[in-house]
């Protein structure tokens, strides 16, 4: 039985002092019950180090939203796996819709950050799916397909464990239009058929597949209870206390 993950992308939001302050709350609630998924919240490089200190006693965990893929050198701008892994990362989300739409970010670039994050012992959140133009054509698992190829590619099932796998549809990113429980459960059943025959069954069965796309307290539940859905990659509705709490509740 996969336990569920639940994950926050902050994306560009909230300054250091906004930051710490949300951290202090999430940790009061999150606090107040046993909890039965596990949490992840991936705020901004600058509030990385400070929020681990809050949340070290915890059971919340601590990603970064990107890396390069080299070890250190002249890249300017650029933050590297052990930076955020000596600030207490244990993951760094890859691949997401922004990085390649806006930042132009390839298969290939996103395969070499997912080898370097692994590298350095961390584990990619590996975001995949497709967009509106492309589930219209009927292509979204050949788009699916191919991404997990090209994003995965001289990945070991050993090295695919340490993984979890988000499928975010781009036309449900930030739309408030979610795929329904069976659009999305449909399409993550094909990825782990496809992890099955590529990696074989022990690992395909033990591969944590999110859900992302406009996913909020009130659709959670029926997301969350597909059998192949195992928690949920969240944005906008992470930026509140009381909405991630409330998907948090939907484990
Ligand atoms: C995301 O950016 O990963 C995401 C799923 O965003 P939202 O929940 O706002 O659709």
């Amino acid at each position: 039985m996969r336990k569920k993950v639940i994950a926050g992308n902050w994306k560009m939001n909230y300054n250091f002092h906004q930051s710490i302050a949300f951290i202090e709350k999430l940790k009061e609630e999150v606090l107040k019950k046993e909890r039965n998924c596990d949490i992840i919240i991936c705020p901004n490089f600058i509030a990385l180090s400070e929020a681990k200190k809050i949340i070290k006693d915890t059971t919340i965990k601590l990603g970064a939203q990107n890396i390069y893929y080299e070890d250190s050198g002249a890249f300017t701008g650029e933050t590297s796996a052990d930076m955020i892994k000596s600030v207490g990362c244990e993951f760094v989300i890859l691949g997401h819709s922004e990085r390649r739409t806006i930042f132009k970010e390839s298969d290939e670039l996103i395969n070499k950050k997912i080898k370097q994050a692994l590298k350095h012992g961390l584990h990619p959140i590996f975001c995949i799916g497709e967009t509106l133009e492309e589930r219209e054509k009927g292509i979204t698992n050949n788009i699916v397909e191919r991404q997990l190829e090209l994003g995965l590619s001289n990945v070991t099932p050993e090295e695919l464990l340490k993984i979890i796998i988000a499928y975010e549809p781009v036309w449900a990113i930030g739309t408030g239009k979610n795929a329904t429980p069976e659009q999305a459960q449909e399409v993550h059943s094909f990825i782990r058929n496809y992890l099955n025959v590529e990696y074989g069954l022990v690992v395909a069965d033990k591969i944590i597949i999110q859900y992302g796309g406009s996913v909020k307290p009130e659709n959670a539940k029926d997301l969350l209870s597909q059998p192949d859905i195992d928690g949920a990659l969240v944005g906008g509705a992470c930026l509140k206390v009381d909405s991630f709490i409330g998907i948090i509740e939907s484990c």
